[in-house]
């Protein structure tokens, strides 16, 4: 079980490192463009950098331009970018909870906690400052970043982090990759960025490709749980974060394998815009139908919604709906179900502590409607009991009503509570 165990220290790694892009731009709008060629540069002259220690920013800075000059060899394009070492004190304070205003920390508890993704315990605080503390490596505003207390240049994968990195600063010089600001759009455009950067680790690293993608956990079958659900590790959401990194990674590295990086530059010129894409390469063609929850469709749960603020409205995608679904039922079952995915709109309000959610669900056909409609009424009766119409949450979740309805190939879900 060594290399198991190693592949899944890897993926935490970048995991870690993934997680910057997006939060580094804008930490709590997950449909925000993460396309870092766009963002303002607004240099801080007041970086942290301790005293030199070691030889630490000697070691740190020799083996980074060493590995600039074989990522430019590997991969015919030239990154120039400068390395900055920063503290993880610095880190947590620029990215960290503290740096969030209170409304905008309970937008995201209420995302997690209304989808029932995570127990009424959970802190979404709680859950930043250890993402944040665990940077290691990050590309943000036209440098490479490394921290210090997470990050050791004598490491064996000091290199393949570095390489990791320098990949995101070539796609952001020589490609201009784009997606919808959508979450399950922000998904697939993660999915092909880190799925690439973690490509090139592996060729600077002199990895084989083929074996790399074997351990990639990202087969689902009924033997395996990749969804480890909302426990204390909190492993659906890891899941959810890992998604780039597992079948990102999966989708660029059989691209590679097939036709090396004309076939891989090819998919940064013209990327998939959903997860269901990345999830069945066959389906690189199917895009997704149009679907909105309008005005009259906020009767089905809440008459007024007077004074309730709009905090979410986006497409969600096949992939977040798989783990909304595997985070109470087994995976296979759940993927299944999601499978005929067709287009979404997921819309939230909030008023205070209080929120509605307004979920409207397409599929490719009435099959696929039923199939997931069994799914989810199977999931509610795990999750709530069932009374009149209404499915009322057990006390593991926030206080909440649910209920949905079925009109053809269409599910339209709505619940509301308090967090
Ligand atoms: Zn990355």
């Amino acid at each position: 079980m060594k290399s198991g165990k190693y592949t899944i220290l890897v993926l935490l790694i970048f995991l870690i490192i993934g997680l910057t892009a997006p939060l580094l731009s804008t930490p709590f709008n997950p449909n925000f463009s993460s396309d870092l060629s766009k963002k303002p540069t607004n240099e801080t002259t007041n970086v942290a950098v301790e005293k030199e220690e070691n030889g630490y920013d000697t070691k740190a800075s020799d083996l980074f331009y060493g590995v600039v000059r074989k990522v430019s060899e590997i991969r015919g394009y030239e990154p120039d970018v400068p390395l900055k070492i920063v503290t993880r004190d610095w880190v947590v304070k620029k990215w960290g909870s503290s740096s969030i205003d209170e409304e905008s920390l309970k937008d995201g508890e209420v995302f997690y906690k209304s989808l029932l993704l995570v127990p009424s315990d959970f802190s979404f605080k709680v859950r930043k400052n250890k993402e944040v503390g665990g940077f290691m490596a990050f590309y943000w505003e036209n440098k490479i970043y490394v921290v210090k207390e997470n990050f050791d240049p004598d490491s064996e994968n000091a290199g393949e982090v570095l390489a990791h990195e320098l990949e995101h600063v070539i796609q952001d010089m020589y490609f201009s990759i784009k997606h919808d600001r959508s979450f399950d759009g922000d998904k697939a455009y993660g999915a092909i960025v880190e799925g690439d950067a973690v490509l090139m680790g592996w060729l600077y690293a002199g990895k084989k490709i083929d074996e790399e993608v074997k351990k990639t956990n990202s087969s689902i079958n009924c033997n395996v749980e990749p969804n480890k659900g909302y426990g204390k590790y909190e492993g659906n959401l890891n899941f959810l974060y890992f998604f780039p990194y597992t079948f990102g990674t999966k989708f660029i590295a059989k691209a590679y394998l097939k036709g090396g990086y004309k076939a891989v530059d090819e998919i940064l010129r013209n990327p998939p815009v959903t997860t269901e894409q990345i999830l069945h390469p066959e389906k690189r063609n199917e895009g997704f139908e149009e679907v909105k929850v309008d005005e009259d469709d906020y009767g089905f749960l809440m008459a007024d919604l007077k004074d309730f603020r709009l905090i979410k409205d986006t497409r969600m995608g096949e992939f977040f709906l798989y783990v909304f679904l595997s985070t109470h039922l087994t995976d296979c079952y759940s993927f299944n179900a999601a499978e005929g995915w067709a287009g979404d709109n997921l819309k939230i309000f909030r008023k205070g502590n209080e929120f509605v959610f307004y979920w409207k669900i397409l599929f490719d056909d009435e099959n696929e409607a039923t199939e997931f409609q069994e799914a989810l009424e199977r999931m509610l009766n795990k999750v709530a009991s069932k009374q009149g119409g209404l499915w009322t949450t057990k006390s593991d979740f926030v206080d909440e009503r649910i209920k949905f309805e079925r009109n053809g190939r269409e599910i339209f879900i709505a619940g509301y509570g308090k967090i």
